[in-house]
């Protein structure tokens, strides 16, 4: 069926033959340090020049500054090895493929705070009251992205404005890639950018089974790759008012513990963080991410557009009141909300939810970017990066 007047597209998986599960042991969660990890150049194709080899040196080093930020040496590839990438890349894709990955977003996309983006798929269904994504795309079922995995890997190549080995990936920013309709595209895309080393990070409200995450685990192992799950979770009681249609909470727990006993670094995301009313209930929430294997816990904002206000107001447990007074803080009247959305932070009730978790022994952060950056030991480029160790 047309999807907003555009003819349905037909829609191959590289490798979707099923992703069985493998004999990954529980203790990949623990890849060396960063300094010691390794791009194996069989996996990513990349070569360094002649010269480069002869003389020991790794090869040419990035700009000074890449996409606004300065750049480092915690980089694994150095500039001519994603150079090689990509040749190798065009060489081996058809023309009308290359074409399609140089025509892409994800080839000129500037990365968000987070990272830079991978987007796997487009809309949601499952119609949480807080969702600022429905500003732009409406509560439908979500469609996976056309390109193949070694397509997008292409087109992330092709972005100058980030450093693959080094930079974030972000997926799950206007879509839960876990989504049924979203999984195997989203497998493929992991798989096909794994090979760069660079700190991968989802977050998701749907069911991961067992053998997805064992999956998961093996690429994190064999490419060195750190892998950080983010399993959202707002409430446990107010569920049925705030997120009609998502999975059950019971089955989130549960894909904290298929994720965290798979070995992989894996974050309860209490975001947005919302004043709810007549009952708190972030203690119990926090318990039993815990009890499920979560090693922290994001503790994040609130954004609030005119449609946003309206649904969190129809929903009827949110303490409206609390938001009039953030929002007062801002210098916004709730009548004067637009579609421009306003984040706001409720202080006082983070540190108590932060000192709660601290408590159970989670690791709070206050950004999505900043859990990345905890499981996979490398902080990002944000000269105030919050994660420290
Ligand atoms: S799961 Fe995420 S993307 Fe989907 S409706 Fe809820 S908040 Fe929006």
């Amino acid at each position: 069926m047309p999807r907003w007047g555009k003819p349905k597209v037909d829609i191959s998986y590289e490798g979707a033959e099923g992703y069985a599960g493998s004999d990954v042991q529980q203790a990949a969660r623990l890849l060396p340090p960063p300094s010691e990890r390794r791009v194996d150049p069989q996996l990513c194709r990349g070569r360094r020049a002649e010269m480069d080899i002869a003389s020991g040196s790794p090869g040419p080093a990035w700009p000074a500054v890449v996409g606004g930020k300065p750049s480092d040496h915690r980089a694994r590839l150095s500039s001519g090895e994603v150079r090689q990438m990509v040749k190798d890349l065009e060489c081996s894709l058809p023309a009308s493929s290359v074409r399609k990955a140089a025509k892409d977003q994800h080839s000129k996309r500037q990365p968000i705070a987070c990272g830079v983006q991978l987007l796997s798929g487009h809309s949601c269904s499952y119609a949480c009251r807080y969702c600022y994504i429905q500003d732009w795309y409406a509560f439908v079922q979500p469609a996976p992205t056309e390109l193949s995995g070694t397509e997008v890997l292409l087109a992330l190549l092709y972005n100058s404005n980030w450093i693959p080995s080094r930079d974030f990936i972000i997926l799950g920013d206007v879509c839960d890639p876990f989504h049924q309709n979203l999984q195997v595209r989203t497998m493929e895309y992991i798989r096909a950018v794994a090979v760069l080393g660079s700190p991968i990070q989802f977050s998701t409200k749907s069911f991961i089974t067992k053998a997805l995450c064992a999956q998961l685990a093996q690429w994190s192992v064999a490419h060195q790759c750190p892998i950080n799950g983010l399993v959202t979770c707002t409430t446990l009681r107010h569920v049925q008012q705030l997120e009609p249609e998502a999975p059950p909470v019971e089955q989130r727990m549960e894909t904290i513990r298929n994720l965290s006993s798979a070995g992989l670094s894996t974050f309860l995301f209490l975001r947005p963080l919302l004043p709810l009313e007549p009952f708190e209930d972030f203690e119990q929430l926090i318990l039993a991410a815990k009890a499920a294997g979560a090693e922290g816990v994001v503790v994040g904002s609130l954004r609030v557009s005119r449609k946003i206000y309206r649904r969190l107001k129809q929903a009827k447990v949110v303490n409206m009141e609390r938001v009039d007074e953030l929002l007062a803080a801002k210098g916004q009247r709730p009548e004067d909300l637009t579609e421009e959305q306003v984040d706001i932070q409720d202080e006082p009730l983070r540190r108590r939810v932060t000192d709660f978790a601290l408590q159970c022994g989670l690791a709070p952060v206050r950004r999505a970017c900043c859990a990345n950056a905890l499981g996979a030991q490398m902080p990002c480029r944000r000269s105030d990066c919050l994660a420290s160790w």
